[in-house]
């Protein structure tokens, strides 16, 4: 690893009485640095802030809570939902020698998470309770808040329902926030969320209460609310048809023959995974099954296209959640029966 190229103190340590943080369409701060007292600080990587004897240190691009006007500094009745979220863009000072007192002019440039219900009314279409409770919109409103002003660190993800790559999967623990739209304050847009339930009721989900049942064809990966999909279920349950018409791959006789040899290598496990009803939101979680039947497919395609041969390690690299195992995610799937995908006719 290089060094640093310059060495300079990277933390200022704030303590005892703490500043509120200010939004600038809530309220404003006399002493926020003007933008020309603020191109002439200096940059830092991080700052360190003292609670009781807890040391708290925040880097940039760190989502961090912040303290709201209405909140009161150590109220240890706050919960990370009653703080306001932004992530660190930009730290800066105008101070060569950094000292333990909490009134340093040190500021961070941060850009805010918006909660969903803030934009109610401001945003056409926007509903209410079409959310989850750790759900949060990003946004390109950015301020300067005062060091002193952040609580805490938490994990902001964002999670993008559409994608179906190969990529690292996005896995969201229930203590975790998310968002899935960016809010453009300059233009007072939102951007949209992948259409849901496409031809059926169209209507959004709350990812805390609707579970939806996701197309495992990858030109598709709509998601529809399972009891939208009720008229669509065929008589057999996907327990029963493990050859069912979920296709892979190409079918030309080479590849079939290929796809014969390969056969044997695959673990019965990586398969009854790659077949599952993909599953997400309420009691399956945010993201639910996705990423790792996603997961399993991506395998199985390469394996059975002679592309790789599985990994030994493959359960290893699918990272489920601690205490998970594949066999949990295939009795969470067990009551739902196989269906046809309304959109793209697909079996799911
Ligand atoms: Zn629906
Ligand atoms: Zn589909």
């Amino acid at each position: 690893m290089a060094p640093p190229k310059r060495k300079h103190s990277t933390h200022f340590t704030a303590s005892k009485r703490r500043k509120v943080a200010q939004k600038s369409d809530v309220v404003s701060d006399k002493d926020t640095p003007t933008p020309e007292e603020w191109n002439a600080m200096k940059s830092f990587k991080r700052f360190q802030v003292l609670q009781q004897d807890d040391r708290h240190t925040f880097t940039l691009g760190d989502a961090v809570l912040v303290l709201p006007p209405t909140g009161e500094p150590g109220d240890a009745s706050m919960t990370d939902d009653d703080f306001w979220i932004a992530r660190i863009l930009d730290i800066r000072a105008p101070i060569q020698e950094p000292t333990d007192s909490w009134d340093q002019p040190v500021w961070a440039k941060v850009q805010w998470f918006y909660k969903p219900e803030d934009l109610v009314g401001k945003i056409k279409g926007l509903k209410r309770g079409a959310y989850g409770s750790k759900e949060r919109i990003a946004s390109n409103h950015e301020d300067l808040v005062h060091f002193s002003s952040c609580e805490d660190i938490v994990q902001m993800h964002a999670y993008s329902e559409i994608s179906s790559k190969n990529s690292r999967p996005t896995i969201i623990d229930t203590d975790a926030f998310y968002y899935r739209q960016t809010y453009d304050v300059l233009t007072n847009t939102l951007t949209p969320l992948p259409k849901t339930c496409l031809p059926k009721c169209r209507k959004g989900y709350n990812p805390d209460t609707n579970t939806m049942r996701v197309c495992p064809s990858a030109s598709c990966a709509r998601a529809f609310h399972v009891s939208c999909l009720q008229d669509s279920a065929t008589s057999s349950s996907i327990a029963d048809s493990p050859n069912s018409s979920r296709t892979l791959v190409g079918s030309s006789p080479k590849q079939k023959l290929k796809q014969k040899g390969n056969e044997k290598k695959i673990p019965n496990e990586l398969q009854t995974l790659a077949l599952l009803p993909m599953l997400k939101g309420g009691p399956h979680g945010v993201v639910g099954n996705v990423p790792f039947v996603r997961a399993a497919l991506a395998i199985l395609r390469d394996v059975r296209s002679g592309t790789r041969t599985v990994d030994p390690d493959w359960q290893e690299k699918l990272n489920l959640p601690d205490g998970v195992e594949v066999q949990d995610l295939v009795d969470a799937a067990a009551e739902y029966e196989s269906a046809e995908c309304p959109s793209c006719g697909a079996t799911m």
